[in-house]
C-alpha cells in the first residue's frame, strides 16, 4: 500500500482561461500514458470527439461543466490530473478540487504574469498548505522579461522562485532551455514559415555558451541572481521551482513531468477529525482553518480504505438522473463492489457502480488507491465533504469542505406559490450538495433564500435543477453584491446601519455580512473601527 501511495502523484494545474491548461493538459498525456479517466471531457482537443452528455444547457453552452480526473502513467508514476473548470465554469467546485489534490501546477502566460483566477487559486492552495509548482507558458511569443515574471511573484504573492529551467534569448525569440543545475541547453528552432517551434537537440555547457554567447551568459546569470530549489522550504508553500516552457510546441514539458515526480509529494496522512478513537472536532466549514488542519491526528496511507467526496455531480445520464460523487480515496485500497460507510449517517454504502467515466462512455474502476478519484454513482445520499470509510475499523471523518467566499448572490423564490414545498426540498438539497450556498436573510424570510455562488454558472445549474428535478421552477433577482464577510454578533449592528449591505446565515449557522464592493466595506470598516474576517479565497 504505502509503494502504490508512494508512486502517486495528485495534481491541478491553476490558472486564468487562455494561459493554455487545455494546451498543457494534451500536451502531458502526449508524454505520458493516458491511463485512466475519471470524470468526464478533459481538454478542448477532445471536446468535438466526445460528447459529454450532462444536459442540453452543457451544449447549448459548449463548456465542459464536469470536471476531469486523467491518470497519466510517467516512468514508474501514476500521475492524477485534477481539472479545476476554468472559464464560464468556474465554480466553488474549482476551489473544492484543490483539497484533493497534494500539488498545483501554476500556469502564466508569458505575457500576462499574475492573473485574477490564477490568484485566487492560489489563495486556496496557500491557506491548504498545498505546494505550488510554476510553469510560465508561451515563452514562444513576446511577453515580459523572465527576472521580472520572477519579481511579480515575490512581490505580489510573496513566493520565492527557484529556477530549475531558464530560457535562453527572450519571450518570443526562444532559443533554448537552460537546465540551472547543470548548464546544458535544448535548443529549439522555429520551423521555417511557420509559427511553430521544433525541437532541435541538446548543447553541452560550452557549446551552449559558444553558440548563444551573450543570450546564453544572460540566462545563466539572471538565474543565478535566484534560490536553487530548496524541497522543504517548496513544501511549506514558501519558494516555487520555477520552470519556462511553450505548452503549444511541447516544449518544457517533459521537464515539468519530471519535477512533479521529484519534488510534488505524494498522498501522505491525512486530518482525521475522528482519528485516535476520538469523537471528533465538530468544526464547520468556515473554522476549518490550516490550524485544525494541523493539530487534528491524521490517518496513514496504509490503514484501510477512506476517501472524502469532494464533488457531486447531478444528472450526468440523461436518461436517468444520477448522482456522482467524485471521491479522493485517503487510505487504503478501494475495491469495487465493496461496502463503505458514510461517516455522516453511519449508513452503508454500496460501490457495486464505482465508476471511470470519460465523456458518455463510463468505465467501471475495479480498484484505486490513495491519491486516485473514483466516481461513485447512486450517491444522493452524499455530500461534498462527506468521509467515507471501510467498515470494522474506527470512524474516519475527514475535514468538512471550506465554504469558499461567494461573489455572486441573487434572491431566490418560486416562480409558481403552490409549489412551495418543492421550492424547499429542492433548495435544501442542492444546499446540502454544495451546489450553491444557501443563506438565509431574516428580513427576506427563508421562503426567500439568497444564493451565493463563486460563479454565475453555479445558479444555472441551480435553476436547471429546481426546474427539471424538483418541479420547482426558480425566479433568481439577482443582487448587487460582490464580497462577503464573517461577522460575528458584537459587530452585527454596525453592519446593519450601513445601507446596502445585507447579513445572512448560513446553514452552518455562521453569520456573513454582504457588501456591495470592498470599498463598501472598507469605509464601514473604517467608520466603525472593526475587522470582519474574510472567507477562503477570492474575498
Ligand atoms: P486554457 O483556456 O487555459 O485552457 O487555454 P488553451 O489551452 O485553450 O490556450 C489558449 C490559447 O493559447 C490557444 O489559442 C492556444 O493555442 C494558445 N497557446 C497555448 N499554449 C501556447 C504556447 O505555448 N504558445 C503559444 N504561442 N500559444 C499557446
Amino acid at each position: 500500500m504505502r509503494a502504490e501511495a508512494a508512486r502517486r502523484r495528485s495534481i491541478a494545474v491553476i490558472s486564468h482561461p487562455d494561459a493554455g491548461k487545455s494546451t498543457l493538459t494534451e500536451a502531458l498525456a502526449l508524454h505520458t500514458r493516458a491511463i485512466e479517466t475519471a470524470g468526464a471531457v478533459h481538454g478542448k482537443g477532445n471536446r468535438a470527439g466526445v460528447v459529454s452528455d450532462w444536459m442540453e444547457m452543457e451544449r447549448k453552452r459548449g463548456i465542459s461543466i464536469t470536471s476531469a480526473a486523467l491518470q497519466l502513467g510517467y516512468g514508474g508514476t501514476v500521475i492524477n490530473l485534477l481539472d479545476t473548470p476554468g472559464h464560464a465554469d468556474f465554480s466553488e467546485d474549482t476551489y473544492r478540487v484543490l483539497t484533493a489534490v497534494d500539488a498545483a501546477v501554476m500556469l502564466l502566460d508569458a505575457a500576462k504574469g499574475l492573473e485574477p483566477q490564477t490568484l485566487k487559486l492560489f489563495e486556496v492552495c496557500r491557506r491548504r498548505g498545498v505546494p505550488v509548482i510554476t510553469l510560465v507558458n508561451k515563452w514562444d511569443r513576446p511577453g515580459q522579461e523572465a527576472l521580472e515574471l520572477c519579481d511579480e511573484l515575490e512581490q505580489r504573492i510573496d513566493l520565492q522562485p527557484t529556477p530549475l529551467t531558464w530560457p535562453v534569448g527572450e519571450a518570443g525569440r526562444f532559443l533554448g532551455l537552460l537546465d540551472v543545475a547543470g548548464g546544458d541547453v535544448n535548443t529549439y528552432e522555429r520551423t521555417p514559415g511557420g509559427a511553430a517551434l521544433a525541437v532541435e537537440g541538446h548543447l553541452a555547457p560550452s557549446e551552449a555558451r559558444e553558440r548563444f554567447t551573450d543570450d546564453y551568459a544572460h540566462a545563466v546569470d539572471s538565474a543565478g541572481l535566484l534560490d536553487t530549489v530548496d524541497h522543504e522550504s517548496f513544501l511549506a508553500g514558501r519558494t516555487t521551482p520555477l520552470l519556462f516552457g511553450a505548452a503549444l510546441a511541447n516544449i518544457g514539458v517533459r521537464q515539468l513531468l519530471d519535477t512533479i515526480v521529484d519534488l510534488a509529494p505524494a498522498p501522505g496522512p491525512r486530518p482525521d477529525l475522528r482519528g485516535a478513537g476520538g469523537e471528533g472536532a465538530v468544526v464547520s466549514g468556515a473554522d476549518a482553518t490550516t490550524e485544525v488542519l494541523r493539530t487534528a491526528p491524521t490517518r496513514p496511507v496504509e490503514a484501510p480504505f477512506s476517501g472524502f467526496v469532494f464533488k457531486m455531480q447531478a444528472g450526468m445520464d440523461p436518461n436517468h438522473r444520477d448522482h456522482v460523487a467524485f471521491v479522493r480515496v485517503c487510505s487504503g485500497r478501494f475495491e469495487r463492489g465493496m461496502v463503505a460507510t458514510h461517516e455522516r449517517t453511519g449508513r452503508p454504502f454500496a460501490t457495486k457502480y464505482a465508476l471511470q467515466v470519460f465523456g458518455r462512455d463510463r468505465e467501471t474502476v475495479e480498484e484505486a488507491f490513495p491519491g486516485d478519484v473514483v466516481g461513485l454513482v447512486n450517491a444522493s445520499s452524499l455530500a461534498v465533504g462527506d468521509s467515507l470509510y471501510e467498515p470494522g475499523g474506527p470512524p474516519v471523518r475527514y475535514p468538512p469542505m471550506p465554504a469558499f467566499a461567494p461573489e455572486h448572490f441573487a434572491a431566490a423564490r418560486a416562480k409558481d406559490p403552490s409549489k412551495s414545498k418543492q421550492f424547499r426540498r429542492g433548495i435544501a438539497q442542492l444546499q446540502q450538495e454544495g451546489v450553491v450556498q444557501v443563506l438565509v436573510n431574516e428580513d427576506r424570510g427563508d421562503a426567500n433564500p439568497i444564493l451565493a455562488a463563486v460563479g454565475p454558472l453555479q445558479f444555472e445549474v441551480a435553476s436547471f435543477r429546481m426546474e427539471h428535478e424538483f418541479s420547482a421552477p426558480m425566479a433568481l433577482d439577482h443582487l448587487d453584491l460582490s464580497v462577503a464577510r464573517l461577522v460575528d454578533d458584537e459587530d452585527v449592528p454596525a453592519v446593519r446601519r450601513t445601507a446596502g449591505t445585507e447579513i445572512a446565515r448560513r446553514a452552518d449557522g455562521v453569520l456573513l455580512g454582504l457588501f456591495r464592493d470592498v470599498w463598501r466595506l472598507r469605509s464601514l470598516q473604517r467608520e466603525h473601527g472593526i475587522e470582519l474576517r474574510p472567507l477562503v479565497a477570492g474575498g
